[in-house]
């Protein structure tokens, strides 16, 4: 994807011409991210109209013109600016849905903790009597974060639980009640044939099958309405349905693993038309998922991603921010979130002062260490996978990154104040680069390409900044 951003750098406006080649690998991109084909059809057109017409703001590129644009369309297409959050409520009700083995019980409990860290008291409720150890490891979770876990066994029906759950919510006075459910097994398409006169034709109904393939399950009843027409119910979607008629959830979740790919989008649509949800959440986001499925939920349902998991750990659960996926299926790293995540690990007051120094594109010395600093405070080089252009970086290389971080570190420390505050002063005259070489015990040469890294972590700051800038304009005009 970079290589084709280069290819426009030099031209002064966006032609037929030189978004061919940028659009060519944006459309290879989206396949590879696993985005349905007619989506992809119908999103390359789009992008196409307005890029033509775009004109290129003075003091930016066409390459930024062109990103801006893409990356609008991108956003568009999941959503709009802006995180989605849960629907308001007293209690507030969330019902659970997913595959099983999509990280749903797990999304609970990073759920609880979210709304716990909002100083808002969270119960629990197990409903999948079909697994028993799905409610010890609801208990365990519940335990770990300190949230209670309201179960009846296995032996009390799920609707019954979820009921009195939610009873018990409301009764103790809890400001959130999160349902967790039985995990449906994959879902996938089949053609049968049945007519009302018991003669067979053809339709399409749903099956279900295990993770590995296998016919598992084929419990679903076919009713013959009057107009002739089938109506398909797995036993377990009934039952969802059922404890969503007698709890009446502010919110119905369908957790979907980012690394469904394509496939998300037919899953989708069958919960949505099934349970009527009204939102999801995306697991496995940390995975090497390029977000398809997150492109594929809001077309297919209409419906916004609010949350997506980062990882195990209870703590792993971001807002889903449209904006910011759009720029992460686009290989431009998640600059966006970096802020968000530094912002925990820093004072708000630098947070403001960096952002600040970003958009007046000034990046000296100081300011490179105070990111590699906050950078070690968020988890060190980990991060950089959250930066432009970073996202493919291999552990080996992170690892290499590190290193040569803390030698530039070192580098800086023994710099002089007026050295820090003016990087051309080391640029310009050899006798500091040796000065700051020897005081460090690293070698002439690795200042040097200290110096190179430096001026292109610069000039990556500077674009950003214009980009920032650009965003501002635009956000003020709405
Ligand atoms: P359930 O069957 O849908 O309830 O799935 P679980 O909550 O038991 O999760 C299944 C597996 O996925 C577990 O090993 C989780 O630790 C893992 N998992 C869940 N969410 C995430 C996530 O956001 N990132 C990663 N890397 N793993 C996750």
């Amino acid at each position: 994807m970079e290589k084709a951003w280069k290819l426009l750098s030099q031209d002064a406006k966006l032609s037929p011409e030189n978004v061919k080649e940028p659009l060519k690998e944006i459309r290879r991109a989206l396949l590879e991210a696993d985005v349905s084909l007619p989506v992809v059809r119908r999103f390359m057109k789009r992008v196409e109209e307005k890029a033509l017409g775009q004109e290129v703001i003075v003091g930016t590129t066409p390459q930024m013109a062109l990103v801006k644009v893409v990356s609008d369309e991108l956003t568009e297409l999941m959503g709009s600016k802006g995180a989605k959050d849960l629907e308001p409520g007293f209690p507030q009700v969330v019902l659970m849905a997913g595959l099983q083995g999509v990280g749903k019980t797990t999304a609970c409990g990073k759920l609880a903790l979210y709304l716990r860290k909002q100083k808002k008291s969270v119960l629990m409720v197990a409903t999948d009597v079909y697994r028993p150890a799905a409610i010890d490891q609801l208990v365990k979770l519940g335990k770990a974060i300190d949230v209670p876990v309201f179960e009846l066994g296995t032996s009390v029906s799920p609707v019954e639980i979820a009921k009195r759950g939610i009873e018990e919510g409301r009764k103790l006075g809890f400001d959130a009640v999160i349902v967790d459910t039985a995990g449906r097994l994959q879902v996938c398409s089949f053609t049968v044939i049945v007519d009302t006169a018991g003669r067979l034709q053809v339709c399409s109904f749903t099956v279900i099958v295990d993770t590995a393939g296998r016919l598992q399950l084929c419990s679903f009843t076919v009713i013959v309405d009057t107009a002739g027409k089938l109506q398909i119910d797995g036993d377990m979607m009934t039952e969802l349905k059922d404890i969503k008629a007698a709890i009446k959830p502010t919110d119905t979740l369908l957790v979907v693993d980012a690394m469904t790919g394509q496939e998300a989008a037919n899953l989708v649509k069958t919960f949505n038309d099934e349970v009527d949800i009204s939102g999801a959440i995306l697991t496995k986001m940390d995975g090497d998922s390029r977000g398809g499925a997150a492109l594929s939920v809001r077309e297919v349902s209409g419906k916004p991603i609010k949350f997506m998991g980062v990882g195990e750990k209870m703590d792993s659960l971001e807002q889903f921010f449209p904006e910011r996926m759009a720029s992460r299926i686009l290989g431009m790293g998640d600059v966006l979130t970096l802020y968000e995540k530094a912002a925990t690990a820093i004072k708000e007051e630098d947070a403001q002062a960096q952002m600040q120094r970003i958009l007046s594109a000034k990046f000296d010395f100081n300011d490179f260490l105070k990111q590699w600093q906050n950078m070690n405070n968020m988890g060190g080089a980990q991060m950089m996978k959250l930066l432009p252009g970073f996202n493919k970086i291999s552990e080996k290389q992170l690892y290499e990154a590190e290193k040569k971080f803390k030698m530039y570190e070192s580098m800086i420390n023994v710099m002089e104040e007026e050295e820090r505050a003016d990087p051309d002063l080391l640029a310009k005259s050899a006798g500091r680069r040796r000065r700051v070489a020897q005081a460090s015990g690293h070698s002439e040469t690795e200042v040097t390409s200290m110096m190179a890294s430096f001026t292109q972590m610069r000039a990556q700051m500077v674009t950003m900044s214009k980009m920032m800038k650009l965003n501002t304009a635009e956000g003020q005009q709405d």
